[in-house]
């Protein structure tokens, strides 16, 4: 396969656990720049309780700036919104997102904490809310998160993420996918589960989400792109925390991504030097401190631009 999707998850995944509000029309730059970087696919926002997620406060007046743009649409970018249960759903489709991703969690006791529900709860809440956006013409994906390790369970075995794959098959799934919410897999257990997966499902597009809490993202990301994964996630400027591993650096960068697939002959469809002046952005006018990425660090290569001075 020569090329990769990557989905922008830097405007939720982001900048969920910043402490400091950012305010909503700077949300709307980042999503315009990520845009404009060539991402055709952003997750903007998450409908979920405010009060655990303070950040996405503003979900609805972040979607309404968007659809205040109309070359969104004109231009084939899809917005998606994260939700976690029914409620979450309605919200999304009233704010008129592109599509949804629904979220379960690989393990009972990280779902329960984090949705409130058994995960046979939230998956019988994922079939309504597949019929009712399909009647609406919004696909629905879901994500398994937690699919490489639980915060609070530890190892989470290949069997239950499959039991929730195979539960997620009786319905009408636009794209599922495997997220390594707190950064714990490696290259080969991402091979491992991306095969299981789709010989579970075939057919069904298969995206993955990785933190690099751990320096394993780029790795990760490799293999699962290596196993058939059609579309990974990715943050520019590598930003967003772990609230379980503190001071963790966030989601893959999108600019590193971009670079090592670049480099070798894949097409991500985004420009580098556009995203790494959305991440120096980030860095210098939004969150005021530095960012994960390493490509902001370092630049791509070749560089059009002469070195100040030769390092020996
Ligand atoms: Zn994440």
């Amino acid at each position: 396969m020569t090329k990769i999707e990557i989905v922008e998850v830097s405007p939720r995944d982001g900048l969920q656990n910043e402490p400091d509000l950012v305010p909503t029309h700077q949300k709307l730059e980042l999503i315009k720049r990520a845009a404009a970087s060539g991402a055709r696919r952003i997750e903007a926002v998450s409908f979920v309780n405010s009060k655990a997620v303070p950040q996405m406060a503003d979900a609805e007046e972040v979607m309404m700036a968007i659809r205040g743009e109309t070359a969104f649409r004109q231009e084939g970018i899809a917005i998606s919104g994260l939700v976690l249960n029914r409620r979450g759903l309605d919200r999304a489709l009233k704010a008129d997102v592109d599509e949804v991703n629904f979220v379960v969690l690989a393990s009972e006791t990280f779902n329960k904490r984090n949705q409130g529900a058994t995960t046979m709860e939230t998956m019988r809440q994922l079939g309504e809310a597949v019929s009712v956006a399909r009647a609406e013409g919004i696909p629905v994906g879901l994500t398994i998160g937690a699919a490489f390790g639980c915060p609070f369970e530890g190892e989470v075995p290949l069997a239950k993420v499959i039991a929730l794959v195979e539960q997620a098959g009786a319905f009408d799934l636009g794209e599922i996918a495997l997220a390594d919410t707190i950064g714990v897999a490696d290259p080969l257990a991402v091979e491992q589960r991306v095969a299981a997966l789709r010989a579970a499902l075939p057919g069904v597009p298969l995206r993955c989400h990785f933190h690099d809490t751990r320096n394993t993202g780029l790795a990760n990301a490799y293999a699962a792109w290596r196993s058939g994964a059609t579309t990974l996630d990715a943050s520019i400027g590598g930003i967003g925390g772990c609230p379980f591993a503190p001071n963790a650096t966030g989601n893959v960068a999108t600019e590193d991504l971009v670079y090592m697939f670049s480099r070798m002959g894949v097409e991500t469809g985004l420009s580098l030097d556009s995203l790494l002046a959305a991440a120096e952005w980030l860095q210098d006018e939004v969150l005021k401190k530095a960012v994960p990425s390493a490509l902001l660090r370092s630049g791509g290569f070749p560089s059009v631009t002469e070195p100040a001075r030769v390092c020996v």
